[in-house]
């Protein structure tokens, strides 16, 4: 090894730590470990739990992923998805357990209602999307979306969670 004029002699313990100590930043191996296991809120408001549902059982398998401990309390859950229509009645509870989730939580809008209010957008009763009323990071369209979906939406929710600089605005 060169440095300056003057040439170094690296020793064999200097080649056994570059090839076996690999350096990297505390918050990367958290995020790293929080993006394999996330633990959703077991919730649903209307139709498109059942494909949440769907999503969590042997056919689709979460657990592949490690995100099949849907917990029932938001004490124990890092991720709320809002499967289904969230009326403006429910908005106020839906609001409050996703306030009693600890730190770093995320939230996905599954399907066009959580996204934007779906047909019933013009509805007084109907929150036109969620984002209303918390910070969405992954948005899944389609009325319903299929568990292939809702599994694709998590693992972009993954890729979020590892890359930070890909940003989340909230409110
Ligand atoms: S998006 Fe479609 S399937 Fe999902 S809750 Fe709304 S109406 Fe039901």
């Amino acid at each position: 090894m060169e440095i300056g004029n003057l040439s170094v002699v690296e020793k064999p313990e200097d080649e056994f730590m570059k090839k076996n100590i690999l350096l990297t930043s505390l918050d990367t191996v958290l995020n790293w470990a929080r993006s394999n296991s996330l633990w959703p809120l077991s919730s649903g408001l209307a139709c498109c739990s059942m494909e949440m549902m769907a999503a969590a059982a042997a056919r689709f398998d979460l657990s592949r992923f490690g995100y099949e401990v849907f917990r029932p309390s938001p004490r124990q859950a890092d991720l709320l998805i809002v499967a289904g229509t969230l009326t403006w009645k429910m908005a106020g509870p839906l609001k409050r357990l996703y306030e009693q989730m600890p730190e770093p939580k995320y939230v996905i809008a599954m399907g066009s209602c959580a996204n934007s209010g779906g047909p019933f957008a013009d509805s007084y009763s109907v929150v036109p999307g969620v984002d209303s009323i918390l910070p969405v990071d992954v948005y899944i369209p389609g009325c319903p979306p299929r568990p292939e979906a809702l599994i694709q939406g998590m693992l972009a929710l993954k890729k979020k969670i590892q890359n930070p600089s890909l940003g989340r605005e909230k409110l």
